[in-house]
């Protein structure tokens, strides 16, 4: 699954549109990475241009 550093995260919401089976999602809270959905293909963490989002081992 998806971490996401909040304090780097802008809300831009490209890495959201950018996945390719819909994990990620704004809320409240920031970015969520839906850890049923995500296949860890890393896109999103290529993407991201303040570099926010990581691979965390489950
Ligand atoms: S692409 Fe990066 S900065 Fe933009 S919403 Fe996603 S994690 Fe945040
Ligand atoms: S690693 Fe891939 S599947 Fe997982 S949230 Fe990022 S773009 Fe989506």
């Amino acid at each position: 699954m998806i971490e996401v550093n909040k304090n780097k995260c802008l809300r831009c919401g490209g890495c959201i549109s950018l996945c390719a089976v819909s994990a990620l999602m704004l809320t409240e809270h920031g970015i969520k990475c839906d850890i049923n959905k995500c296949v860890n293909c890393e896109a999103c963490v290529r993407f991201c241009p303040v570099d926010a989002l990581k691979i965390k081992d489950e």
